[in-house]
C-alpha cells in the first residue's frame, strides 16, 4: 500500500515526488509513455529558472534521478481508472495499486495535423509553444496554424521577433476577438493565408518547407519553423467522478478537487497559463496538498 500514487511523470508529478518523499510518503509514480512529459522533447529550454539554457531531456534527466534518489517507486503503465473511497485503487492494466491519495499529472496533448513525417519534425522546425520556442526564430520566416485567439495572439507575438510570419488558417476569416485581428491585420511582416490548408512538410531532418493548399491550388512556402496553433486536448479520460470544466480539464481550487484525497497538478487542469514552471508549482502545491490529507 502506497501514501501517495502520483500519475503522470511530467514536470508537475515529478515534483509532486520530490515533495512527497522528501515529506515522508511511501510514493509511486505511474508514467504511461515515457519519463519527463511534454518536456523532454523540446530540444532547448531557455525560461526554466537557473539554467539559461538547458535541453529538455537533460532537465528530465536531472529531475528523475533527484526524484529516484528520494526512494520514490516508478513504474510504466497507462492508468485506465481509480476506485475512490478511503482507501484508493489504481488500475494499470491488470494491476491493481491501492494508496490513501492520488494526484493526477496526467498533462495535456497538442493537436496535430496529422501528416507525414510530422512526428519527426516535432522539435526540428515544428513547434507548438510560442513563447517557449519563439525566440530561436529571431530574424527567420515561420508560420503560425490557426485562426482562434491563440494563434493570432502568437502570430502577434512572433512578429516582434521574425521578419515575417505567415498566419495560416483553413476558414475564410480568422475566428479571434475583433481586437486581435484589427491588431494583427495592421503588421507589416505578417501575411495572412486564409481557406488555406498545410497538406506537406519538406526538409530533411529539419522542416524547411510547406505545402499549402488554397482555393486556387497548391504552393510550397519557405519556412525556417511553423508553430501549431491548433488546440490542446487535456489528457483526462481516466475513469474516476471528477469534477471537468467545459473544455475537459480537471476543475479545482489550488489542485484540490471535489473527491477528497485525489489532487490534480500541472497542464491536464484549470488554469491559464501551461509552463514547465507552473507545473511544478502545481506539483509542490498538490504535493503538500496530500501531505495535509494524510495527516488528518
Ligand atoms: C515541444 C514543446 C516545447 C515546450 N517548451 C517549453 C519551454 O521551453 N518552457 C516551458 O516552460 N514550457 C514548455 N513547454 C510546455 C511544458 O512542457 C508543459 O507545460 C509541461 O510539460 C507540463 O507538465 P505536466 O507535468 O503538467 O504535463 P506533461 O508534461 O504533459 O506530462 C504528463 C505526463 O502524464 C503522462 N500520462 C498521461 N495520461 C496518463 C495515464 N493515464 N497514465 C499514466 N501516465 C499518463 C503523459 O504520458 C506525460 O508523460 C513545451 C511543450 C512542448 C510540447
Amino acid at each position: 500500500m502506497y501514501d501517495a500514487i502520483v500519475i503522470g511523470a511530467g514536470p508537475a508529478g515529478l515534483t509532486a515526488g520530490i515533495y512527497l518523499a522528501r515529506g515522508g510518503a511511501k510514493t509511486l509514480i505511474i508514467e504511461k509513455e515515457s519519463i519527463g512529459g511534454q518536456i523532454a522533447s523540446s530540444p532547448l529550454v531557455e525560461n526554466y529558472p537557473g539554467f539559461k539554457c538547458i535541453s529538455g531531456s537533460e532537465l528530465v534527466d536531472m529531475l528523475y534521478e533527484q526524484v529516484i534518489s528520494l526512494g520514490v517507486d516508478i513504474e510504466i503503465g497507462e492508468v485506465k481508472s481509480i476506485e475512490n473511497g478511503e482507501i484508493k485503487k489504481v488500475f494499470v492494466d491488470d494491476t491493481v495499486y491501492e494508496t490513501k491519495t492520488v494526484i493526477i499529472a496526467t498533462g495535456v496533448k497538442h493537436r496535430k495535423l496529422n501528416l507525414e513525417n510530422e512526428d519527426e519534425f516535432i522539435g526540428s522546425g515544428i513547434h507548438f509553444c510560442a513563447t517557449c520556442d519563439g525566440p530561436f526564430y529571431k530574424n527567420k520566416v515561420v508560420g503560425v496554424i490557426g485562426g482562434a485567439n491563440s494563434a493570432v495572439i502568437n502570430a502577434i507575438y512572433l512578429a516582434s521577433l521574425c521578419d515575417k510570419v505567415y498566419l495560416i488558417y483553413r476558414g475564410k476569416d480568422l475566428k479571434c476577438e475583433k481586437k486581435l485581428k484589427e491588431k494583427v491585420s495592421k503588421l507589416k511582416n505578417v501575411e495572412i493565408l486564409l481557406n488555406s490548408n498545410i497538406i506537406q512538410y519538406l526538409g530533411v531532418d529539419k522542416l524547411d518547407k510547406i505545402v499549402v493548399k488554397d482555393l486556387i491550388g497548391k504552393r510550397e512556402i519557405q519556412v525556417d519553423g511553423i508553430f501549431l496553433s491548433i488546440g490542446m486536448d487535456p489528457e483526462t479520460s481516466i475513469k474516476l467522478n471528477l469534477n471537468k470544466t467545459e473544455n475537459n480539464y480537471y476543475d479545482s481550487v489550488d489542485t484540490l478537487t471535489n473527491l477528497p484525497g485525489i489532487l490534480v497538478a500541472g497542464d491536464c487542469r484549470n488554469k491559464n497559463i501551461r509552463q514547465v514552471t507552473t507545473a511544478v508549482s502545481d506539483g509542490t502545491v498538490a504535493a503538500i496538498n496530500a501531505l495535509n490529507y494524510l495527516q488528518n
